[in-house]
């Protein structure tokens, strides 16, 4: 591709020859030019110019009984800078030559004198005078059509995706989308509906992705995108099908309301290829496998992925709506005083019924959660029902018993959480000594001063803070000293297992020392058995929670 091919040229020239001659001069000057019109006469022009916009006019002076020059105003009236203007003429004729530039034209040819390399050196001269070099090297990189980035910078920007994911380790997809059914409306409505309709479904594609993703239109009816930093496999179904909605409403074209579908295929860096060709043809594939699954769907490469991602997004969905119909539910489990085997709190457990199977897996489903904006949602709702059920004690006159949540690390990403919990608090003060907050090592908070500040804020309200899991994670004794911590929990694969394995019991003990070195209270999680209960008061562990007491159940 040459510096000046994506440039739209017209040629105003009412005599066919002269018009074939300098479009075969212009080639040789430049190369190839995607679009040079021409309008045959002076009223054509007049259309033209009207109409479209183009990058470089060339204008015959004599158009039967008019003049080209007549024409320079036209054309400027549409342009803030208007773009390089040269006048033919016939004969050298230095009046011409003056009332051209007179009228704003920017050279002036005469036909005869007419060379490859004048026509380059006008090209080149007239372009740099009017600025257009910023012009020229947008053209080379976006689709004039839809002003998105066209296939050249599309495949920089890929292999510059592929290199920053090497680096950051995030994953993202490359998205190849095909109308269904384009050539019929190209065929049925004409070229310019067409090109009414791809500039229309541009424009909704831009709208619907996130600005970091990347848009292109490869050429006739086929678009790219890069869709990056997606977390995990179900954000691409979400994505893609933000992508699939856009077809759901008729486009207008033309005052016709057309329905178009697209089929949408789906290759994932780093999971399928690394390599940014077979990404490319990875996605290609997907899309030809939609095609054939019967038009207007989307498809990915790696179909166990999908699978899976649908699975996943599904279950969102369903956990969405769940939480919008007040379907979940909060167990409760006692942690017990190993003295004298009194109640000293409970455990707040998340519950989601499932229609015939009992309950859906905690564990899966917070994981779900976790992974998208829902465990927000669910956070703040577990928080208000653990601070309704204490209420509603209070009421009864019940004032000594605790309630411990859990919460994810994603809640103390920004300060929505603590700043929701300072309001409630405000209503009902008496609530945050009744509250401990679990905080599982398993997937741990960042250590930044900002979490570290959130802590301590709901520390300084009276909160207690308690680290769940205590003993699997790698971060555990700096999360102590980081965050403002009253209590551990030992991890249950811990405590069940200082039977059989001597390792077991000796972290157990080191634990429950470590504990009453820095004034933490500890708890035994998962005791089943007497045995157990039994070793853990030999060995001065103050608390203990498991089936042994009681099993979560409603209170
Ligand atoms: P966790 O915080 O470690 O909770 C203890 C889990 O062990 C609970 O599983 C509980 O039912 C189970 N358990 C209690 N005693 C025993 C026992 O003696 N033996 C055995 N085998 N298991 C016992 P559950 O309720 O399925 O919850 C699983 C995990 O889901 C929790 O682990 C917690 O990390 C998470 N989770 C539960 N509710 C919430 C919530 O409201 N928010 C958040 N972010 N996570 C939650
Ligand atoms: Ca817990
Ligand atoms: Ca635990």
């Amino acid at each position: 591709m040459n510096n000046y091919s994506r440039l739209k040229i017209l040629i105003v020239e009412d005599d066919e020859d002269d018009y074939i001659l300098l479009r075969e001069l212009l080639i040789e000057a430049i190369g190839e030019v995607d679009t040079i019109c021409w309008a045959e006469d002076f009223k054509s022009a007049q259309v033209k110019i009207s109409n479209e916009n183009f990058d470089f006019y060339f204008l015959d002076n004599r158009l039967g009984a008019e003049l080209g020059l007549d024409l320079i105003a036209e054309i400027k009236q549409h342009y803030e800078t208007a773009p390089p203007i040269i006048m033919l003429s016939g004969i050298d004729d230095y009046q011409t030559d003056l009332d051209a530039m007179e009228k704003g034209a920017d050279d002036y040819l005469v036909k005869s004198e007419l060379t490859p390399h004048l026509l380059e050196r006008t090209f080149r001269y007239s372009l740099k005078s009017k600025g257009f070099e910023a012009k020229l090297a947008k053209l080379a990189h976006y689709d004039g059509l839809t002003g998105l980035y066209n296939r050249s910078l599309f495949n920089e920007l890929l292999i510059k995706a592929t290199q920053q994911s090497k680096r950051s380790g995030k994953q993202f997809a490359l998205v190849t989308l095909d109308l269904d059914n384009f050539k019929f409306i190209n065929d049925n409505y004409g070229h310019p509906a067409g090109d009414q309709l791809l500039t229309k479904i541009a424009r909704r594609l831009k709208h619907v992705t996130r600005s970091s993703d990347i848009v292109a239109r490869l050429g006739g009816d086929e678009f790219s995108l890069l869709l990056k930093d997606v977390k995990n496999d179900s954000d691409f179904v979400t994505l893609v099908e933000n992508i699939m909605a856009i077809f759901q409403k008729p486009i207008q074209i033309s005052s016709k309301s057309v329905a178009v579908s697209s089929s949408i295929g789906i290759a994932i860096y780093p999971t399928d290829t690394h390599i940014a060709s077979e990404l490319i043809d990875y996605s290609d594939r997907a899309m030809y496998q939609a095609k054939s699954n019967g038009r207007n769907s989307y498809s990915f490469y790696n179909q166990e992925l999908h699978q899976k991602a649908i699975i996943k997004h599904q279950l969102e969905l369903e956990l969405y709506s769940a939480i919008e119909n007040n379907k979940l539910l909060l167990y409760f489990q006692p942690i017990v005083s190993l003295i004298n085997d009194e109640i000293v709190s409970y455990e707040a457990l998340l519950r989601w019924p499932d229609g015939e199977n009992g309950f859906h897996n905690t564990e899966e489903f917070i994981e779900v959660a976790e992974e998208s904006h829902l465990i927000l949602k669910i956070g703040d709702w577990v928080f208000q029902h653990a601070c309704l059920k204490l209420e509603s004690w209070h009421a009864q006159g019940i004032t000594d018993r605790h309630i411990s949540i859990n919460a994810s690390a994603n809640q103390f990403n920004s300060d929505d959480f603590t700043e929701l919990v300072k309001k409630y608090i405000q209503k009902v003060p008496y609530l945050a000594n009744k509250l401990t907050i679990e905080l599982t090592e398993r997937k741990p908070l960042d250590i930044t001063e900002k979490t570290i500040n959130r802590l301590q804020v709901l520390s300084n309200l009276g909160f207690k803070f308690s680290v769940d899991d205590f003993g699997i994670g790698h971060s555990s004794i700096s999360y102590l000293r980081a965050f403002p911590m009253n209590s551990i929990k030992i991890d249950k694969s811990i405590v069940q297992n200082i039977i059989n394995s001597k390792e077991d019991l000796a972290l157990c003990t080191a634990i429950i020392a470590l504990g009453k070195a820095l004034s933490l209270s500890v708890i035994a999680e998962g005791v089943e058995t007497k045995e157990i209960a039994n070793i853990l008061k030999s060995l001065a562990c103050p608390y203990a929670q498991g089936y042994l007491y009681s099993k979560p159940i409603p209170l």
